[in-house]
């Protein structure tokens, strides 16, 4: 099956409404250091095709579509819809297709900017489009996400993508102390024009935990003492200092005038926590 049921991990602090996902590639070459899906996925930043993906899709969602017309698909949760060599090979392209010739409703949400290229597409589907941003800092970035467009791409192919009508949102995910949270209000006011912000706290798995410590040193040094709590299998930082960012983070959101989500942190959101209130 290639359309599955969301499955957050049995995580307590997801408050996810019921949706389905579709990876449509195995892996992702942005090559974040903080990226989760090292952790269940082999070589997660070598991107291999799905063999027979397309072929066998349409079947997959004419049977999903029978057992729940309005069912909302999400690309990609384990994986980016759009790695680097998505450019060539327009697998996505043509999965947005086949999801817009059967109506399907979409939560696009990627680390790229080559969407742009599929705007075409996506005007006429029932459609959300998301980027992630971490941080506008182009350096920070370059380091935390080395094969990922620069952040200011994202952020105009999304306008583009606003422009035609689509509906928009941002995740500034994850949030990491003493890094990128230091640039939140600047990353939060070149993302003002979307509709939604969702965000999380960094969380740690082992393998994240080694990247983050080999890449930052210093920065680690402060941060990884305050990874003690597990939740669901990953390191959380304290509760409280988590709240304070969250609580921050949702005023700074709700000054912009725009709504807010969190992931994975059992906290407030409204209308939802991943954006899916956007699609129609
Ligand atoms: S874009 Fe997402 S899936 Fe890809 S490497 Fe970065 S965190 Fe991992």
């Amino acid at each position: 099956m290639y359309v599955r049921p969301f499955d957050p991990w049995s995580s307590s602090l997801c408050t996810c409404p019921p949706k389905y996902t579709l990876n449509v590639y195995t892996g992702c070459d942005h090559a974040c250091v903080y990226c989760y899906i090292t952790s269940y996925i082999p070589h997660a930043f070598r991107v291999r095709e799905k063999k027979g993906l397309l072929g066998r899709l349409e079947g997959e969602i004419l049977r999903l579509k029978r057992r729940d017309e309005n069912a909302l698909v999400a690309l990609s949760y384990s994986s980016d819809p759009y790695p680097t060599v998505e450019k060539s090979l327009g697998t996505t392209r043509k999965v947005l297709k086949l999801l817009a010739r059967h109506d399907v409703r979409c939560l696009i949400l990627t680390k790229s900017d080559i969407f742009r290229r599929d705007i075409d597409v996506l005007k006429n589907m029932r459609c959300a489009v998301g980027v992630s941003v971490t941080t506008v800092n182009e350096e920070k970035a370059g380091i935390l996400e080395p094969n990922a467009p620069a952040p200011e791409r994202r952020i105009d192919a999304l306008k583009k993508a606003r422009d035609a009508g689509i509906p928009v949102y941002a995740r500034v995910d994850p949030i990491i102390p003493f890094y990128t949270w230091e640039d939140f209000e600047m990353t939060l006011e070149e993302l003002s024009f979307v509709s939604h912000v969702t965000v999380s706290t960094l969380k740690l798995r082992p393998d994240s935990m080694r990247r983050m410590k080999a890449k930052f040193p210093e920065l680690m040094a402060k941060l990884a003492p305050l990874y003690r709590e597990r939740i669901g299998g990953y390191l959380y930082l304290p509760r409280n200092l988590r709240l304070d960012i969250l609580r921050e983070a949702r005023r700074l959101v709700l000054e912009k005038g725009l709504t807010f989500g969190s992931c994975r942190e059992g906290y407030v959101s409204w209308p939802t926590c991943d954006a899916s209130h956007l699609v129609p």
